[in-house]
């Protein structure tokens, strides 16, 4: 066993005993503790202060009860949470998960990641996530409404503007950020911006919907453009038919790339040349509306029950969900040809997918510096609220480029290696710097 090895399996012992059972949070802390326990180690500052093990523990958990009623009067009773991980650099940020899967695993996975990549951005922003075992599939406008409202009702006097804010994640929109934020400015009876993906006309940012598709896709361009590739041209395979997804559909599609499919848990729509930008319309209205897209307008063709990722393409975009490609995934990919893979979802590759898509030469961009366009626009947010002003849709665009550019750089400065750049650990490294340095100039607290 290497010495790093030896120090990574030191540091998981005790956090697989004292996190037993939490899988994607064991999961997501090992693979920054493999990329930064030997630079805490050599730093005497950062290995007196225990870094890591002070943020693989959270700074609180909240749990809560939702009581809701049904269109039929029927009460429910869901699980709530808020994990405040770290606000080392900033307020608490991180986005609300409605769906049956949610738990306390999934939320500090989520919570712990958003740490870095919040510190990544060059933005003051701690990381947090919450959500519920909510599952709004089916439900009407009306009980999603209430559910909202009842959530609000318990997380409200643990976030504000200074304090923790909230955002939306998958199965929280626009339109759950709106029940959840007038519900949020009635409990407190002041009308401050502590949550973010308002909509426009009540103190939301311009291209807050599209900044972590958009995000994603500036940064593959970054990425290109490190080796002289271009997009345009580009066959792109892309998972998921959610806001990250489409929104990263539309971008590649603008930019003369060819988006060969979107997914969702049914399977696949596959477009071999390319999906126009009605087609990937049509996806996000469908899906808007709770409806399937398994009919879809003429040139595409849905397979059921399929992953995108036995595609030929030359970049993919897993953009669904924690671990949606595993090894095998991964290793089809590169067998037909696949040279780059950026996450838009959090944590979408299992460990040994990782593995191998590092093992196999790709370019491999993780969530935490690639889906952090999202976070980075509602940062924007807050500042536009606490200043009382709005920018532009085109004053955010040019500052997301920025932004995802400046990230890009960051993450690079720490990952180029004697043969290229090993895209995790630059991100890993760069974000634990920062959030390390405040805990340094912090003390015990
Ligand atoms: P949405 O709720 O808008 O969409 C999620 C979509 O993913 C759903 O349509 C769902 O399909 C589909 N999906 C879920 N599981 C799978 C699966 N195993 N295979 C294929 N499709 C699947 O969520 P978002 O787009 O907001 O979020 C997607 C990911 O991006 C999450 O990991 C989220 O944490 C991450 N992210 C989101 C940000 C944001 O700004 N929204 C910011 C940064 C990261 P179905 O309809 O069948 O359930």
């Amino acid at each position: 066993m290497t010495e790093r090895a030896q120090l990574v399996e030191t540091f998981m012992e005790d956090v697989r005993a004292r996190n037993t059972g939490q899988d994607e949070f064991l999961q997501a802390v090992e693979e920054v503790a493999e990329d930064v326990l030997t630079i805490e180690k050599n730093n005497p500052d950062y290995a007196r202060n225990k870094v890591l093990e002070r943020l693989s523990e959270p700074d609180r958990i909240i749990g809560f009860r939702v009581v809701w009623e049904d269109d039929a009067g029927e009460y429910h009773i869901n699980r709530g949470w808020r994990v405040q991980f770290s606000n080392a650099i900033g307020p608490y940020k991180g986005g609300i998960r409605f769906h049956p899967s949610v738990n306390a695993s999934v939320l500090k996975f989520l919570g712990f990641e958003q740490i870095f990549k919040n510190a990544l951005t060059g933005l003051p922003l701690g990381g947090a996530k919450g959500g519920a075992d909510f599952d709004p599939k089916g439900r009407s406008d009306r009980e999603i409404m209430r559910f909202c409202q009842a959530f609000m009702g318990e997380l409200g006097r643990y976030i504000g503007p200074d304090r923790d804010v909230p955002a939306g994640d998958i199965n929280v929109g626009t339109r759950e950020i709106g029940y959840l934020f007038g519900a949020y400015k009635k409990l407190q009876g002041e009308f401050h911006g502590a949550v973010t993906g308002k909509g426009e006309a009540f103190g939301g940012s311009a291209m807050r919907v599209e900044a972590t598709g958009y995000g994603l896709i500036y940064f593959v361009q970054a990425m290109l453009n490190e080796t002289g590739q271009e997009i345009e041209g580009k066959r792109i395979a892309i998972s998921g038919k959610g806001n990250v997804a489409t929104h990263a559909a539309e971008k590649a599609a603008q930019l003369g790339a060819k988006v060969i499919s979107l997914s969702d848990t049914s399977g696949t729509l596959v477009a071999e040349d390319g999906l126009s930008l009605e087609q990937i319309d049509w996806v996000r209205q469908q899906k808007r509306q709770g409806l399937d897209i398994s009919a879809p307008p003429g040139g595409a063709v849905f397979e059921p029950d399929t992953l995108p990722w036995a595609l030929e393409a030359d970049i993919a975009l897993p953009c669904a969900t924690q671990n949606e490609m595993d090894e095998k995934s991964a290793k089809d990919l590169i067998d037909s040809g696949v040279r780059l893979i950026a996450e838009g979802a959090n944590m979408p590759l299992t460990a040994d997918a990782v593995h191998a898509v590092r093992e196999g030469g790709v370019s491999y961009a993780p969530g935490k510096a690639s889906n952090a366009g999202g976070v980075a626009i509602s940062g924007l947010e807050m500042s536009q609220n606490a200043h009382r002003r709005s920018m532009t849709a085109d004053q955010v665009d040019q500052e997301l480029k920025k932004i995802m550019c400046m990230i890009h750089e960051r993450t690079i400065r720490e990952g180029k290696t004697g043969n290229g750049i090993d895209y995790r650990c630059g991100a890993n490294i760069a974000g634990y710097r920062k959030v390390a340095d405040a805990l340094v100039a912090y003390g015990t607290m």
